[in-house]
């Protein structure tokens, strides 16, 4: 335990909730999305400002403790809390403010893309986010941020224009093109290894209405559904981005009754064109097939982002696995299928995300996000609810993952659970990773935050 005198005296200075073990909101505040995740921090320090994160970061320094930092807590490995240490839980810091004149947006730390689109959307306003709306911005966003809008706008860290950081000495200090230009390279995928964001600036373009929903198929036309979408993804133009999704059929209004409890594929998209041209663009999608249920059509942008909320219930159990693919070869379509074919819990999904277009436009150097020039990205999703099957899920995860291993180039570093050293250095790369090394030993030298996909200081 900390001392009382000791919580006492940061109490004097803190304008937040500090959370111990004997506090009755506890264990509701501990937990993460991922309800695998279930760690007993000493202290919980919910900011409500740049001025407590600092005072948290020195607190932490101080008393020596194993610090995690929360934004959205929705990253997988769980690293958003800790055993035994301090958790600076950004979750009540959750403001934006919208500049429409000149199209930006300001998000607090702890805003999750839920809150983002809300208030950018009132403008007809948008950047790249999540594809679930809990997501936070601050973790999405650091370690490079896909999402509906990336082929054409990029990805949501290529929209930060600036970030306002509480440094591991406890030093304020804003990061962006012209201030701290390493900082703010190492920040746009580099993870939370730098310091706390307080306050994300953003870079917003024109979206409200698109066109945007999903085709499903029977599961026995998975290897022709992703040839077809192989196809079509080379050939898409950069206002389309698609996501091919193996899925259980869930008992969702939209779908008829017998597709229920069933395993079935589909691609999903979201076109920023609506006018005939864009409908153009879509309709090989609709017409292959043909599928057993269309559901693309013109929708409001914040519509599809909350689409599909209710396959990523808080508190699931979860474990991931994730590769990149510089191509979908016969092979991973092949590795991919036979994954399906085993699935076990009707929550679990496959996804291969289509990458390219502004993503790929933008050098591989200019930010620390690496892999850009590769056409997918895979991820391997278990999701049940009883713990007694967690052994059986992470199995079935590991399986088809070593299966599509042979033809992948790295992983995503959101997507990354505890996958050790070996994995983080695959998602940068050696050059990348280097820079980062040595960029961390300026700000962070003594790996002051290390709960995260860990870049130790060269
Ligand atoms: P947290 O768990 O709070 O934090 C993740 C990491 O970031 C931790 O290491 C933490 O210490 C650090 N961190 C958090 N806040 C801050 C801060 N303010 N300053 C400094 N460091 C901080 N990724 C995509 O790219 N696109 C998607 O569409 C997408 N969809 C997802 C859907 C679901 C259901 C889930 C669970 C994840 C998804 N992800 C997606 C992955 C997601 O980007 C990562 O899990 C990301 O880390 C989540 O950010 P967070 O702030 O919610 O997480």
């Amino acid at each position: 335990m900390i001392p009382d005198k000791h919580i006492d005296d940061l109490k004097s200075r803190f304008r937040g909730t500090l959370i111990s073990p004997d506090h009755a909101a506890y264990n509701t505040v501990r937990q993460v999305w991922n309800g695998t995740i279930d760690r007993r921090p000493r202290l919980i320090a919910r900011c409500t400002s740049a001025s407590d994160v600092v005072e948290a970061v020195r607190f932490g320094r101080e008393h020596n403790l194993l610090t995690a930092v929360r934004g959205g807590g929705h990253n997988v490995a769980g690293n958003a809390m800790c055993d035994d240490g301090l958790v600076i839980d950004l979750s009540m810091m959750k403001a934006v403010v919208v500049d429409p004149q000149a199209r930006t947006a300001r998000a607090e730390g702890g805003a999750t893309w839920a809150d983002f689109d809300t208030e950018t959307q009132k403008f007809g306003l948008a950047t790249t986010g999540g594809l679930i709306s809990s997501t936070g911005v601050a973790g999405l966003t650091l370690g490079g941020g896909i999402g509906w809008l990336m082929r054409t706008h990029g990805l949501a860290s290529d929209n930060l224009i600036s970030a306002d950081v509480v440094t591991a000495s406890g030093e304020t200090l804003t990061a962006s093109e012209s201030k701290n230009a390493d900082l703010f390279w190492a920040l746009r995928g580099g993870g939370g290894n730098f310091g706390v964001v307080t306050s994300f600036e953003y870079q917003l373009h024109p979206v409200s209405m698109v066109m945007g929903g999903m085709v499903i198929h029977p599961v026995a036309r998975a290897a022709e559904l992703l040839r077809f979408y192989r196809d079509f993804a080379r050939t898409a133009p950069d206002s389309v981005t698609l996501l091919f999704v193996f899925l259980t059929g869930p008992p969702a209004p939209f779908l008829p009754v017998e597709l229920h409890g069933k395993p079935l594929v589909a691609i999903a998209v979201c076109g920023l064109d609506i006018s005939a041209e864009g409908e153009k663009a879509v309709r090989a999608l609709k017409e292959f097939g043909p599928p057993l249920v269309d559901l693309i059509g013109p929708m409001p942008y914040g519509v599809l982002q909350g689409l599909n909320d209710p396959s990523a219930p808080h508190g699931i159990r979860s474990y991931w696995k994730s590769e990149y693919l510089n191509e979908l070869s016969d092979g991973a379509i092949n590795a991919l299928v036979d994954g399906m074919s085993r699935v076990q819990s009707p929550m679990s999904q496959i996804h291969v995300h289509q990458l390219g277009g502004a993503v790929a436009r933008v050098g591989p150097d200019a930010t620390a996000v690496s892999h850009r020039s590769a056409a997918f990205v895979t991820n391997v999703l278990a999701m049940w609810p009883e713990s007694s099957a967690d052994a059986a899920e992470i199995a079935w995860t590991r399986g088809v993952w070593e299966a599509m291993r042979p033809f992948g180039a790295g992983a995503y570093v959101n997507f990354l659970g505890e996958e050790g050293e070996e994995r983080v250095r695959a998602s940068y790369g050696e050059t990348t990773h280097a820079k980062l090394a040595a960029i961390k030993r300026r700000y962070d030298p003594t790996n002051f935050f290390r709960l995260n996909q860990n870049i130790r200081p060269s």
